[in-house]
């Protein structure tokens, strides 16, 4: 396995062709989920709420009907990545170099391989190579962005698990940071995307999420972090204060969701949402909603062909 590190980041934009309603940490987090059999998680994550608030009928299907939504091949390279920078980042400041992170992407390789999502993916070799080259691009975007060498570890993959208002709530916190090496300096949450960086109207959305993890650290730590930040590897980085006004909106929105499930669920109605992410839902085969819109969609000629849902349209020809 290579990874020559030589590759134009600006190439590497894992093409979903639209919003992605997952963050990857999350969806291991949920994938993990333990909830009675019949009945709602007990818990809200990040990617449960963003997937209930883009389309409530594919909420239904992931966590009340628990069908197989198994990571496609840009979600499990960014898995990889991540895992990568996990443990590049608990490695001391002065070993955060970009051999020692190719010397840890070919010991965490066999271990993606085996992963039954990647086996299914059925990969060939050049397709695999690919595949490498993405995780690997995304790991070297980290270098884009900022000095490894120079940041403050606090904690990687810092599972929170507490309740935000009246919301019980889980998730993973890439990386929590102090703004240096002081004792009193402030804390930042890090959260890593592989994805395309969002347009500036959709940034909001995704800075929610990582206020939620400020909030769920303050409630477990006492500590309100200074900062949240989205680290688009190769891209940029979006980040915002933590203020209240902004971590009462996040909850507030949190709240919102969390009483809408529960509308949802007391009433066993779950609208469907069509729109451009039924290209890349699982579920569309299953949805009359999502198969109409996707005909509308291939007509119009306003979908790509490389949309994985299309199949369904073959299937039900
Ligand atoms: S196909 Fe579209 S409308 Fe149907 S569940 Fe999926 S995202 Fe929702």
């Amino acid at each position: 396995m290579e990874f020559d590190g030589d590759l134009d980041t600006t190439e590497m934009l894992y093409d979903v062709g639209g919003e992605r309603p997952h963050d990857e940490a999350d969806v291991r987090l949920d994938d993990q989920l333990t909830a009675p059999p019949l009945g709602p998680p007990p818990y809200l994550s990040p990617s449960s709420a963003s997937t209930f608030r883009s389309c409530a009928r594919r909420w239904k299907f992931r966590y009340i009907d628990r069908l197989a939504d198994p990571a496609g091949e840009a979600a499990l390279a960014g898995t990889f990545a991540h895992r990568v920078l996990e443990i590049l980042m608990d490695a001391p400041a002065s070993e955060r170099t970009t051999d020692r992170a190719r010397e840890i992407a070919r010991s965490v390789w066999p271990e993606t391989e085996s992963d039954p999502d990647f086996v299914a993916l059925a990969l060939n070799d050049v397709q695999k190579h690919r595949f490498r080259w993405l995780g690997w691009t995304a790991i070297e975007g980290l270098w884009r962005l900022e000095n490894p060498e120079d940041i403050t570890v606090v904690a990687t993959e810092q599972k929170v698990d507490t309740v935000l208002g009246d919301v019980p709530f889980r998730g993973i916190v890439d990386r929590l940071e102090r703004e240096s090496a002081r004792a009193d300096a402030g804390l930042v949450v890090s959260d890593y995307k592989s994805g395309r960086a969002p347009s500036p109207r959709f940034q909001q959305d995704r800075l929610d999420q990582v206020m939620l993890y400020a909030a769920a650290v303050e409630a477990s730590s006492g500590e309100r972090p200074r900062a949240a930040r989205l680290l688009y590897l190769g891209q940029c980085i979006i980040e915002t204060e933590v203020t209240p006004e902004l971590l009462d909106a996040s909850m507030a929105a949190l709240h919102d969701t969390w009483s809408s499930i529960d509308q949802a669920v007391s009433s066993t109605t779950y609208e469907a949402s069509p729109g451009p992410l039924c290209g890349w839902c699982p579920y569309a085969g299953q949805c009359e909603e999502g198969l109409a819109e996707l005909e509308l969609r291939r007509s119009a000629g306003r979908i790509r062909s490389s949309a994985p849902s299309l199949r369904f349209l073959a299937a039900a020809s």
